[in-house]
């Protein structure tokens, strides 16, 4: 099932020839391969923004698909999709005519191309991320050679003028495509759009200027980090080549869950059981906390699903450090499996309840005491 151009392009249906072009030229750069390294569907996205692009920049193409839909434009002899034009950056070149159309971040023909995002996760607990934590991680990153400091050439040797491309980097080549003849200007092969050659390829990077290395590096996990939470590192992804910035590094820090405790917001939550006669006589319990167990005290009569809070036992906030607190909701456990002696003296003691005993407080009804809880 096609999707609709104007749809495809985010474009209102009366869009004159500028917003259409903008949208595609928008969605185009954001969907390239040299930038979108990361969505595998990038190439089907952007053949099909190419394709409501050839639609909607066509007025003839576009009455018809306003009057019939795409099923006109296949009556008509409109070929849709791209089958003849082969590989990405032909359908690339098709539309742009090739060179640099987006500036440098493109670099086709010389230009400085950014380098890669790389992206790493990393295991914590929950202790972890409340004090935070130095981790290590280890990934592959291109980076420039050290040998020949990215120039490709080993070190004392000459680089030549490219005699292919007279040192420009590009190169020039007549085309005929869909849209009629078209100049296509690619990067020279024989130098690979760097305008020069190393006569002595460097002997650490085979003349390339970049390695794949492994990089190991202690990143700093902030206390109080959510999982799933992406630390940015500016600068520490791919190199960039031709002078192009390099990428940046994402660690993607995963909180493995404790089961002692929920994580709500900068707050924790942990349920703890109490047999009935202590939750009715009063007691003390230990309450596991991020700290160490800490001791509690229940009061007499403390009721299902009360709630008591620990101040500050919570997750420190990433932006101020202060730390919420912990609730910790009571579960009176009835008794089950009671022997006869047991049953006889809960009989005799059901007999002796009096109206006192079993008399609510003023407005706190079990319900409104769980909602608390988990508000
Ligand atoms: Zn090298
Ligand atoms: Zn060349």
């Amino acid at each position: 099932m096609k999707r609709d151009p104007y749809e495809v392009l985010g474009v209102p249906r009366d869009a004159d020839e500028t917003q259409i072009k903008k949208a595609f030229r928008k969605l185009a750069r954001e969907l390239h391969p040299d930038v979108n390294r990361h969505d595998p569907d990038a190439e089907e996205k952007f053949k099909e923004a190419a394709e409501a692009y050839k639609i909607l920049s066509d007025a003839e193409r576009r009455q018809i698909f306003d009057r019939y839909g795409h099923e006109g434009l296949g009556a008509r002899g409109f070929e849709s999709g791209f089958q003849g034009f082969g590989s990405f950056a032909d359908i690339f070149d098709a539309f742009f005519g090739g060179g640099d159309p987006f500036g440098a971040a493109f670099g086709r023909g010389g230009g400085a191309i950014q380098g890669g995002d790389v992206a790493v996760s990393v295991d914590i607990s929950l202790a972890e991320a409340a004090r935070g934590k130095e981790v290590e991680v280890e990934y592959d990153a291109v980076t420039t050679c050290e040998h020949c400091h990215g120039n490709g050439a080993e070190p004392g040797t000459p680089i030549d003028t490219c005699e292919r491309c007279g040192g420009s980097g590009q190169l020039q080549s007549v085309t005929r495509t869909a849209f009629g003849q078209l100049v296509r200007t690619h990067p020279c092969d024989a130098c690979n759009g760097e305008g020069k050659i190393a006569r002595t390829p460097c002997s650490e990077c085979s003349g390339r200027g970049r390695v794949a290395r492994r990089v190991q590096l202690g990143v700093e996990v902030p206390p109080g980090i959510a999982d799933e939470q992406r630390i940015r590192l500016t600068g520490r992804g791919h190199a960039g080549e031709r002078g192009g910035r390099a990428g940046d590094l994402y660690v993607v820090v995963r909180v493995a869950p404790d089961e002692r405790f929920v994580r709500d917001g900068n707050d924790l939550v942990t349920v703890i059981d109490l047999a009935a006669p202590d939750a009715a006589l009063g007691t003390k319990i230990s309450v596991p906390t991020l700290d160490g167990d800490e001791e509690v005290e229940i009061e007499p009569g403390t009721q299902p699903g009360s709630v008591l809070i620990l101040r500050g036992k919570g997750m420190p906030s990433l932006r101020r450090g202060r730390r919420g607190d912990q609730r910790v909701v009571v579960n009176v456990v009835i008794p089950r499996k009671l022997t006869h002696e047991q049953r006889d003296l809960l009989k005799q003691f059901s007999a002796s309840l009096g109206e006192e005993n079993l008399q609510k407080d003023a407005d706190e009804s079990l319900f409104a005491r769980v909602k608390r809880a988990l508000s």
